[in-house]
């Protein structure tokens, strides 16, 4: 302590574990002056009394989440630099603290190594601010015109590192449309996203409360889908609307009281949105505010690309490429929560297995295009009949699976045999081919209250029930049940259906 210089950047470090605080204090205060604490509340009243440049803390506290001593310094302080270190990892704890507004996260036990690099990066970005800022106060003597320069070189770096603290859509978008509204003064800013098949609407005004009314105004009867509201901002989710601005991106038009600005969204080839900014009539987006707005969103347009690739690779990486229904990858997994889900609340699901009958045959006599749309058709079927929170899968080539969920014996029986009726009361019909086709069923319930059983032997109770299907006369629905004797295949054509 005594070599350090006064201006040592300080650093405060909170851990109920007196040995991580030894070894930070150990390695740490050779450079920086280490204050430690062992609670959140101890941590809080420090915060309130000094200035850190970082703070590192553990995530699991004995009197509160390392995420509530977070989220009071960036109360505090928006651009606090915390450092989090834990050894109870998930991934829903780490979204947490990223969408907090975490610099770093580091799992025990660390490295000592990557531990200094890290804290010595974060402390120099702290540098760095607290230096812009220091100008930034000294500036008021310095020409306008280069004062607003800095000023916006500085909104941009920070747009820039709030922009890459999370993966989150929603939290992506609200930080471009704050920093939209806030640096022109609009009413309200929009964004529209066409791309990789998803088309998005996100918007926000200046004050925080987007009142429905803007955006009636503006997109007036084009826009009648459903609305998200957040606490912060209003995400519309589905078709676009029609864009009444007629004008070219870049330039303004006026539209029910608005003058509107729009920003294209660029990735190399392609232009895949645009964020239009909205403003009362009477104001005008000036020469500056109109290059800010082009350089924020040509530094956005990568961040938005790359949630959007990364949301389709997700959805890609858990769904069927012909039928669009979840794969079998996914079906496990949901199949896997289900039963653990059954378990915890002692109730029971349904697992049906279903396979089109015959439809070798289909594919020889009509092809194999024919049959690929018989398969997106009978997925169709799958789909109009289950409740939310029901999984359809594709289980194999012509094989399809359902989870239904929080559904009793007769309920599924009874969901089973619509869709076997939908699927046999509507053959396959265009222009040129008329295909009737059943399918065959076989059903197993999963129940929480009765001694477990694993996925597997569940697939192969519903299994055996789809074979007795398949050797009753196809077209059918069976139950099977599996006691000390073995397997029991029931028809329900006899047994339930009157
Ligand atoms: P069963 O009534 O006993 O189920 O007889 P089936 O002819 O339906 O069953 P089988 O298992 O003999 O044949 C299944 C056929 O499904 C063979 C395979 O070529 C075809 N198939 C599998 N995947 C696809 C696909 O993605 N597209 C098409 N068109 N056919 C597929
Ligand atoms: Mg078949
Ligand atoms: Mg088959």
């Amino acid at each position: 302590m005594d070599t350090l210089s006064d201006s040592a950047y300080k650093i405060l470090a909170v851990d109920d574990d007196a040995i991580t605080l030894e070894l930070l204090t150990e390695i740490l205060s050779a450079r920086y002056y280490v204050t430690v604490c062992s609670g959140g509340k101890e941590a809080i009243k420090y915060l309130d009394e000094n200035n850190f440049d970082l703070i590192i803390t553990d995530l699991m506290l004995p009197d509160m989440s390392g995420i509530d001593v977070l989220a009071h310094a960036k109360r505090r302080d928006a651009f606090a630099e915390v450092l989090m270190i834990t050894g109870h990892a998930s991934v829903e704890t780490a979204a947490a603290a990223l969408s907090g507004g975490v610099g770093s996260y580091m799992l025990k036990p660390f490295s000592i190594r990557e531990l200094c690099g890290r804290v010595d990066k974060m402390v120099a970005k702290r540098s760095f601010l607290t230096k812009s800022l220091q100008l930034l106060a000294r500036c008021d003597a310095i020409d306008p015109t280069v004062k607003e320069h800095i000023d916006d070189i500085t909104s941009l770096y920070f747009f820039t590192r709030k922009l890459v603290l999370t993966l989150e859509i929603s939290e992506v978008m609200r930080i471009i449309l704050e920093e939209a509204n806030r640096k022109v003064g609009a009413v309200f800013c929009s964004l529209e996203v066409n791309h990789l098949g998803y088309k998005e609407v996100f918007s926000m005004s200046r004050s925080g409360l987007v009142g429905k009314e803007h955006l009636n105004n503006v997109f007036a009867e084009h826009w009648n889908d459903a609305f998200i509201c957040t606490a912060r901002a209003i995400f519309f989710k589905g078709t676009i609307p029609h864009h009444v601005c007629e004008g070219q991106p870049g330039e303004f038009c006026e539209a029910s009281g608005y003058k509107c600005w729009n920003y294209r969204l660029v990735v190399p080839g392609k232009t895949f949105g645009s964020l239009s900014v909205w403003m009362a009539s009477d104001s005008e987006i000036n020469d500056r505010f109109d290059r800010h707005l082009h350089i924020m969103t040509s530094i956005a347009s990568p961040v938005i690309e790359h949630i959007y690739a990364d949301r389709m690779a997700l959805h890609q990486a858990k769904t069927d490429g012909l039928t669009g229904v979840s794969n079998k990858r996914h079906f496990y997994e949901a199949l896997d929560r289900e039963i653990a889900r059954a378990n915890r609340k002692k109730n029971t699901f349904a697992l049906v297995l279903a396979d089109i009958d015959n439809f070798k045959k289909i594919n020889d006599t009509h092809g194999h295009q024919i049959g690929d749309a018989v398969l997106i058709e009978l997925t169709k079927h799958l789909k109009d009949n289950v409740r939310v929170g029901d999984v359809v899968a594709r289980y194999g080539g012509e094989e399809f699976v359902l989870i239904l969920p929080d559904t009793d014996l007769d309920g599924a029986v009874t969901l089973a045999n619509r869709i076997r009726e939908a699927i046999a009361g509507s053959p396959f019909a265009n222009m040129k081919y008329y295909v009737p086709y059943t399918s065959s069923f076989g059903l197993a319930m999963y129940d929480g209250a009765a001694p477990p059983i694993n996925k597997d032997e569940l697939i192969h109770i519903a299994d055996t029930a789809l074979y007795y299907s398949k050797h009753h006369g196809k077209n059918r629905v069976t139950v099977a049940t599996k006691d000390g004797a073995g397997i029991v295949c029931k028809d329900t054509h006899s047994e339930y259906i009157i």
